[in-house]
């Protein structure tokens, strides 16, 4: 069994819908999980910023655009009437849910409930597709599966037994469909995985069901050497081993969510990105196996901020370190970065929104500074230590560019690199032309 992830571009028109049916049907008892159709969860999220900001006419208007664009794709989609008709009823009833949300608080949880609604309809509109073209698909509700902790850490023991029930209870399926990004939470509120989340959901099922693979089909043939939209003439990597994809997801090749490859990674399932436009190119394979002696791609993740704390008195006492983490800690901000010297330390953190609380605190025990706006360069490969070069060739490429902190050495898989974002879209380029190009 596999599982097949769809992206919004995926099945973003009702072309593309038609084309993943064929590409899912016949292709055996798989389990196929989509995202909503793409700028859907946009819409989402701007109709619910209208009820936060208490307008509920602009999300009124908003949410009337939305169910038009549904409507003439139903239209588009569905020979039958019946079809059409059993598609039109769901999408009008989430639309007129949405719509009654305006009349009481709006609150974080019928937030959530909003958001969740763009992969509903998706793979409701799949599912009634594919029953009219005779498969007999078995649309699986991912909240009935996929739940989060108060940690918001998924809850692979409970996605274990609750999929393989709701498996068994569609003896006849041909296939199974499913919701990516969405799931419940502590509170059994609808909550969901975070943006981009579909791919951690394929990941999730992939580990619990023990999958043969893991395919993410998105807009692009595989994992790039360098990030599309800011570099010209990347290609794709072809092979990646896991530790490698998961350094370039989490610090920001946007084609993967930053932690969906850790599933795939603890239960030794490989993970495929492929291209929906182009089904036979071969794309990114991603497993346990390391290709030695070379540096595969380069990511960078934005918005971050590089706190530096100097105190000459007490930084390498045995202990600071735990301090100064614990700090950290207590806001629930991981450090992504970290450099140490004698008489200082910096780290850099993504989540910022505790950032002054954190400055206020480590100020117990040094002088801090803070440099916002900052971006993080990730470049993964085989980075062991006794491979000689690829450092110097990293910064190198990076001569011309301030840096403010280097971390090498931490994993055989990367180097991490902290440079202003405004210098970004310049280091990239100069990394793909040193790296790649010559
Ligand atoms: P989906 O909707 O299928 O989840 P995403 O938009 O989330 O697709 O991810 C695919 C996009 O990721 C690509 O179109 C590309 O612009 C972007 N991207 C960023 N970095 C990379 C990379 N290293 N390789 C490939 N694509 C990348
Ligand atoms: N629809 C969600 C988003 O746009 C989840 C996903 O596409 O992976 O973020
Ligand atoms: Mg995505």
């Amino acid at each position: 069994m596999k599982v097949l992830k769809f992206g919004g571009t995926s099945v973003g028109s009702v072309q593309r819908i038609k084309e993943v049916a064929g590409l899912v049907s016949g292709a055996g008892k798989n389990i196929v999980v989509l995202s909503a159709m793409s700028g859907t969860t946009n819409a989402l999220v701007e109709i619910a910023g209208y009820y936060n900001n208490r307008n509920p006419e602009g999300a009124r208007e908003m949410i009337s655009r939305l169910e038009s664009q549904y409507m003439s794709r139903i239209a588009g989609l569905y020979e039958t009437a019946e079809a059409a008709e059993k598609a039109t009823e769901y999408v009008r009833g989430v639309f007129s849910t949405i719509s009654s949300f305006g009349r009481d608080i709006f609150t974080q949880a019928l937030e959530k409930v909003i958001l969740a609604q763009g992969e509903l309809i998706s793979s409701f509109l799949m599912a009634t597709y594919m029953e009219e073209k005779g498969i007999s698909v078995a649309l699986m509700p991912a909240l009935s599966f996929m739940r989060i902790d108060r940690q918001g850490e998924p809850d692979l023991e409970y996605l274990r037994g609750k999929i393989r029930e709701e498996m068994a209870s569609w003896p006849d399926a041909s296939l199974y469909i499913t919701q990516g990004y969405i799931c419940m939470n502590a509170s059994d509120e609808v909550d969901n995985l975070g943006r981009g989340g579909s791919d951690y959901t394929a990941c999730l099922i992939g580990a619990a069901v023990q999958a043969e693979e893991i395919q993410i089909w998105t807009d692009i043939d595989g994992m790039h050497d360098n990030d599309p939209r800011y570099v010209e003439d990347t290609s794709a990597v072809r092979h990646l081993h896991f530790d490698e994809a998961a350094e370039l997801a989490y610090f920001g090749a946007k084609i993967l969510h930053p932690t969906c490859i850790q599933p795939a990674r603890f239960a030794n399932v490989p993970v495929r990105i492929l291209n929906t436009m182009d089904p036979s190119a071969p794309g990114t394979l991603i497993d346990n196996a390391l290709d030695r002696g070379s540096i595969k791609a380069v990511a960078a993740k934005d918005s971050i901020a590089a706190i530096k704390i100097k105190s000459s008195r007490m930084l390498l006492a045995h202990g600071f370190l735990r301090k100064v983490f614990e700090i950290f800690e207590s806001y629930c901000t991981p450090i992504d970065m970290i450099c140490t010297s004698e008489v200082g330390v910096s780290m850099s953190i993504d989540d910022t929104r505790y950032l002054n609380e954190i400055v206020h605190d480590l100020k117990k025990y040094g002088t801090v500074s803070v440099d916002l706006d900052m971006c993080i360069i990730c470049v993964a490969g085989d980075m062991d230590w006794t491979n000689v070069g690829f450092e110097s060739r990293v910064m190198e490429a990076l001569k011309g560019i301030p840096v403010r902190m280097v971390s090498y050495g931490g994993s055989n898989y990367n180097i991490s690199i902290l440079v202003r974002q405004e210098d970004k879209a310049l280091a990239l380029r100069e990394l793909s032309r040193k790296l790649f190009r010559q």
